[in-house]
């Protein structure tokens, strides 16, 4: 976990900023749901199996003696929220967008962290292709507002429950003839939870399934047609994208569309993103069966490919105010009420002393402009303005204060 300030939070600001332009602007409504969630929540959304339920959770029995969780992903209490509150029992479609921090007691690794943040949309309530396509290109201009050129995403389909034990069988027969060139997990999970064997971080496990059965290849009909549809529609949109095959979310509710983004600025290993259709998570999570697309990106590995592409994000520091004695300090809390009002950006140097000690720190600070206020000035009906990079220094009058100020 780290504390956030300076450059790489002016990044966070900067995405959060063009978060909710972009989302608002498709429709979508911004919800914030609590850090602390119920247990069961993600024990039945995130899944038992999985190494987040198993290794990585913040879990405690809290004063009530209830079995509470610190979120390590929103999309749970996103439905837990939508169910809870009705938001479900229309045929209108519901469309969210969060912003949050999430914990996971995770390995430590450059870019992973424990408590990290994530930006997140869901759209519950349809089931079409261009639905997806929508939430798609949200977020693909959402990446390119940023900044972001390189972007493709990897797509592959899942199927449904219905049709999955076909590939089922003809992707277990092909692991039995070559078991032994798996890890051990891998022969779990072809028992439990075959899919998840194609996405095992072990290279030797990657290598043994060349020539794998592709899961595109058994989709039942409707599945098949609904992914044709949506590499149509993302190709009629010129949203680069490839199909990827090893690409799956292993758990019984979601279903047909899975996609990641990977970004090259991060290393070959690291998602950016992911996301996918979950059609069957809110009958699950005890709601009436809604169809949902959804995905999350990580707003700490954003933040890091930004200030690579770009650089440090540009701060200029504003103006520093410098009272020289009682009488100043308190002329000068009353112009930067009245620039405050005006909207213009200003510091306030409110320790008092002597204007070399000020202008020092103004130095450190990087401040540009410096404006002095003491005896002489007020009488005056001034400011002394210094330009701290050329060390010009001239006169302003009071009354043009913000307006010389903004247009500075
Ligand atoms: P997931 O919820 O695991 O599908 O993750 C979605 C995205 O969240 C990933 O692609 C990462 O960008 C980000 N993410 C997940 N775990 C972490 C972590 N421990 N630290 C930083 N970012 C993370």
């Amino acid at each position: 976990m780290r504390d956030l300030f300076g450059a790489e939070l002016r990044w966070f600001q900067h995405i959060e900023e063009t978060a909710h332009r972009v989302f608002q602007r498709h429709g979508y409504g911004e919800i914030r749901t609590p850090i602390l969630e119920e247990l069961e929540v993600f024990k039945r959304s995130v899944g038992e199996s999985s190494d987040i339920v198993n290794k990585e959770m913040y879990q405690f029995t809290d004063k009530g003696g209830r079995e509470v969780v610190m979120r390590p992903e929103n999309t749970a209490g996103v439905v837990r929220a939508a169910i809870q509150h009705k938001l479900l029992t229309s045929n209108d479609p519901v469309l969210f967008y969060y912003i949050g921090q999430q914990f996971r007691y995770e390995r430590m690794q450059a870019g992973r962290y424990r408590q990290f943040w994530q930006i997140g949309a869901e759209s519950f309530g349809v089931a079409t292709p261009e639905s997806e396509a929508e939430s798609l290109l949200m977020l693909y201009s959402f990446l390119q507002e940023l900044g972001l050129k390189q972007l493709r995403f990897s797509i592959n389909s899942v199927g449904t429950p219905a049709s999955r034990p076909a590939f089922h069988a003809a992707f277990r027969a092909f692991f039995a003839e070559r078991a032994d060139r798996f890890c051990e997990d891998c022969h779990r999970r072809i028992e439990s939870n075959p899919l998840r064997v194609l996405d095992c971080k072990n290279e030797r496990c990657q290598a043994a399934l060349e020539g794998h059965p592709v899961i595109t290849d058994h989709l039942d009909e409707a599945s098949a047609q609904h992914h044709a549809r949506l590499k149509a529609l993302l190709t009629d949109l010129s949203i680069p994208f490839e199909e990827n095959p090893r690409l799956v979310r292993g758990l019984d509710y979601y279903t047909r569309t899975a996609f990641e983004l990977l970004s090259s600025d991060l290393g070959a290993q690291s998602a950016l993103l992911g996301g996918g259709r979950y059609d069957g998570l809110t009958k699950h999570l005890g709601g009436p069966e809604v169809p949902a697309f959804g995905w999350a990106i990580g707003l700490d590995r954003l933040a890091m490919v930004l200030q690579q592409i770009h650089g440090e994000a540009s701060f200029t520091p504003p103006a520093l105010l410098i009272p020289l004695g009682d009488r100043a300090a308190t002329a000068a809390l009353k112009l930067a009420r009245q620039l405050w009002d005006a909207g213009v950006a200003l510091q306030l140097e409110t320790r008092g002393g002597a204007l070399k000690k000020a202008m020092a720190s103004a130095n450190r600070l990087g401040i540009q402009t410096v404006l002095i206020l003491g005896e002489g000035e007020l009488d005056g009906g001034t400011v002394t303005v210094k330009h701290m990079a050329t060390g010009e220094q001239e006169s302003w009058p009071l009354g043009e204060m913000a307006s010389k100020l903004a247009s500075h």
